[in-house]
């Protein structure tokens, strides 16, 4: 039986040529290719940048299937080709000359007086105040208290993560081989009046981190983002973050090499 593959693509007249070019070639090379998202199909392809990506991992709540993102004229970090690939590509995919890279999410568990609601990110979760007042977080590793936080907020990133919002925060740039969390600061204050750690801290992958926003904090929102979507809660009583079991596969080929692409992108 013939390999199904699902298609997902933004709205650019790039993404959208690249679209059309892959579908004849796929049919030609004997693959069905799915006209909505199924669960069972053999691949899925996403067409655009890293936001499409993500896009495609929270509209599909994270798909079971190997995905190949192919990038249309953005940054790309999760986007493994380019649109003058597709042959090669689709070569290597009928010879099975790939490998998948496992793509770990990080859990939020919002805990409010009315129940528990969970966010997943694949770059990151982060909590911060409203623009106005700074907020202040009681921070524990493992149920120890660690710090109160004080500031816009605190970022958790996976080690996908750790190029996007992290890094523009100051955090470190993780090699994906390594399963940290990596827990950074957003504008920290650190003074006589409020003591905050001021560089990321790093966690080992088992471990998970509880955050009590104080009480006086309550009559302000708590605004909760995960990978760009954020929600606000008002009356939240503790958030518990770690890694979850939730995963996704990542196709990668032969050439694949994490700081090479990083210094083709960043440096
Ligand atoms: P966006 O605001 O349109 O994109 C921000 C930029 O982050 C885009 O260039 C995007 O790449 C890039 N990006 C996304 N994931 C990345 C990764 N793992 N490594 C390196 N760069 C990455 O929002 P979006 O495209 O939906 O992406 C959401 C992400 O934006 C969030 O998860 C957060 O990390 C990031 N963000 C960054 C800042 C900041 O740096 N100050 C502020 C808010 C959010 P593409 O161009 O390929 O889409
Ligand atoms: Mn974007």
């Amino acid at each position: 039986m013939s390999k199904k593959i699902f298609i997902f693509a933004n709205e650019s007249d790039s993404s959208r040529l690249t679209e059309r070019q892959l579908r004849k070639k796929l049919d030609k090379s004997g693959y069905s290719i799915c006209q909505n998202y199924c669960e069972d199909a053999d691949l899925m392809v996403c067409i655009g940048g890293d936001g499409t990506f993500l896009e495609a991992m929270h509209r599909f709540s994270f798909p079971p299937m190997p995905i190949i993102g192919i990038n249309t004229g953005h940054l790309g970090l999760f986007q493994e080709i380019s649109p003058n690939m597709l042959d090669d590509f689709i070569f290597n995919y009928s010879q099975d000359r790939y490998t998948l890279q496992k793509l770990s999410t990080v859990q939020m568990k919002v805990k409010c007086s009315d129940g528990i609601n969970e966010h997943l990110g694949i770059n990151e979760v982060l909590i911060r105040g409203n623009a106005t007042y700074s907020i202040h977080l009681n921070i524990s590793i493992d149920g120890n208290f660690i710090e109160r936080f004080s500031g816009d907020g605190v970022l958790i990133a996976t080690p996908a993560g750790s190029t996007a919002y992290n890094y523009s925060l100051g955090g470190s740039i993780v090699d994906p081989r390594l399963e940290v969390l990596q827990v950074t600061p957003i504008a920290p204050m650190n003074t006589t009046a409020y003591r905050s750690f001021t560089s990321s801290i790093l966690l080992p992958s088992d471990l998970s981190l509880q955050i009590v926003p104080d009480m006086h904090d309550r009559k302000h929102t708590i605004c909760v983002v995960n990978d760009g979507f954020s929600v606000e809660y008002d009356d939240v009583v503790e958030i518990e973050v770690g890694f979850s079991d939730v995963s996704v596969n990542l196709m990668r080929f032969e050439n694949y090499d994490f700081w090479r692409k990083v210094k083709s992108k960043f440096l």
